[in-house]
């Protein structure tokens, strides 16, 4: 625990902890409960809600300690801030990462992730199946800069070998994807990576931090939405880049500082109360999810359904070995185009119409108008992505229920 100045936990001397249970070595949930909680002098049970922009000195030789790097003290929470930290930590200790910075949304944290590393000249390869917003910044964005792109089939492992260049500096994807839950062999793209010396970024949110540890599988950099899941109720915006320390301290550190995309003290207090339900939560959501999958599976006017911990899914066995559930996102099609889908979101009595995700109310999406309206119905088209398609974030209702509004629909839209 780290101590605040003038706290009683310093003057007492921190608290003893044996080997077996220092914080790295924490379970999951307790990572998720308590760490990164620093109290102040008050002992408050839950963290503190630090809301203050910026911070005073109690002397000029400590100010300029502080600018000069040699005192680790807060200076404006631009840079910093203890309710930000404590979020940091926690999330750092439950993704086993050496750093984590938090940031203002998911998209501040691609782009800062992303930008802080690349200049006029570098060349970058990303899966072509991307969040819309990701492939605004790789495709319209950075090459505004002189960053050069090329989108392969995340899926397809020579696509990426042919795809790399000794320019190559960053790899982009994300698994499994949006909206069609394709699964990305992070081992093996790493590898590819690694080899021209590139570095992969993965966005992660929709493995999300309990079913996906993607640094052991040879990620360098991951990124979170902390609105998705972390939050996951719908209150927030708020992000984070994981890292190795280094990375954080010579080049996104840096960058976010100084351009300021900073997480909101109070949105950072929310997400940490988030993430002491987390893996309830995100546990509960995918076991519904796969109740869904499977259901849905069986009703008559759905032509297709993906799902990662489906048998059908055409990436079964890499899912398993790569995630420890399904995730919380369900994708299905049904016959009849863009009209049935509309019929049908509109007789939902439970499922709202929404594109969020990650949320504990179901939501429901009509990707093709929505989210991957942008991106133009030939890309639409490349990656699979169809009229007749939705996609449904499983919340935290009854599966039983979400179940029975899904089917009433579908057989009511015949
Ligand atoms: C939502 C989302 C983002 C962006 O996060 P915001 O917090 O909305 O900025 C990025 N990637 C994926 C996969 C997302 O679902």
């Amino acid at each position: 625990m780290r101590v605040f100045p003038g706290s009683r936990a310093e003057a007492e001397g921190a608290g003893v902890s044996t080997d077996s249970l220092t914080k790295d070595n924490w379970g999951e949930a307790t990572k998720l409960v308590r760490g990164g909680l620093e109290r102040s002098e008050f002992g408050e049970t839950s963290e503190a809600l630090f809301l203050n922009s910026g911070f005073v000195y109690p002397d000029g030789e400590t100010a300029a300690a502080r600018f000069a790097g040699e005192d680790d003290g807060y200076i404006y929470s631009r840079y910093g801030n203890p309710t930000v930290s404590m979020f940091e930590e926690r999330l750092r200790l439950l993704e086993g990462a050496e750093a984590c910075f938090g940031t203002a949304s998911g998209m501040a944290a691609v782009y800062s992730s992303l930008a802080c590393q690349l200049k006029t000249g570098d060349h970058i390869v990303a899966s072509r199946a991307l969040f819309g917003s990701c492939f605004q910044i790789i495709t319209n964005i950075l090459p505004r800069f002189g960053i050069e792109y090329d989108l392969v089939d995340g899926k397809d492992l020579d696509a990426w070998r042919a795809a790399v260049r000794p320019d190559t500096k960053c790899i982009f994807l994300e698994t499994p994807s949006n909206p069609t839950l394709e699964v990305i062999d992070l081992a093996a793209v790493s590898e590819i990576a690694h080899k021209v010396g590139a570095r992969v970024v993965i966005d992660n949110v929709f493995a999300t931090p309990i079913l996906q540890k993607s640094l052991q599988f040879g990620a360098d950099i991951v990124i979170y939405s902390g609105t998705k899941h972390i939050d996951g109720q719908g209150r927030c915006l708020g992000g984070a880049v994981l890292s190795t320390k280094e990375f954080k301290e010579d080049e996104l550190k840096p960058f976010l500082r100084h351009t300021g995309p900073a997480l909101s003290p109070f949105n950072a207090w929310v997400l940490l109360k988030g993430m002491e339900t987390l893996k309830l939560r995100v546990t509960q959501q995918s076991g519904a999810a796969l109740q869904v999958a499977e259901a849905l599976q069986e009703t008559a006017g759905v032509s297709r359904v993906l799902y990662p911990w489906l048998d059908s899914h055409l990436q079964a066995e890499l899912c398993r070995a790569q995630m420890t559930g399904g995730g919380t996102v369900v994708t299905f099609d049904v016959e009849g185009g863009r009209q049935r889908a509309f019929d049908l979101m509109r007789r939902l009595s439970i499922i709202d119409i929404s594109n969020n995700l990650g949320d504990s109310k179901s939501l429901i999406t009509h990707p093709a108008s929505t989210t991957h309206r942008n991106i133009g119905e030939e890309e639409r088209a490349r990656v699979g992505i169809g009229e007749g398609m939705l996609r449904v974030s499983v919340g935290l209702e009854e599966p039983e229920d979400l179940i029975t509004d899904l089917s009433q629909a579908i057989t009511s839209t015949q």
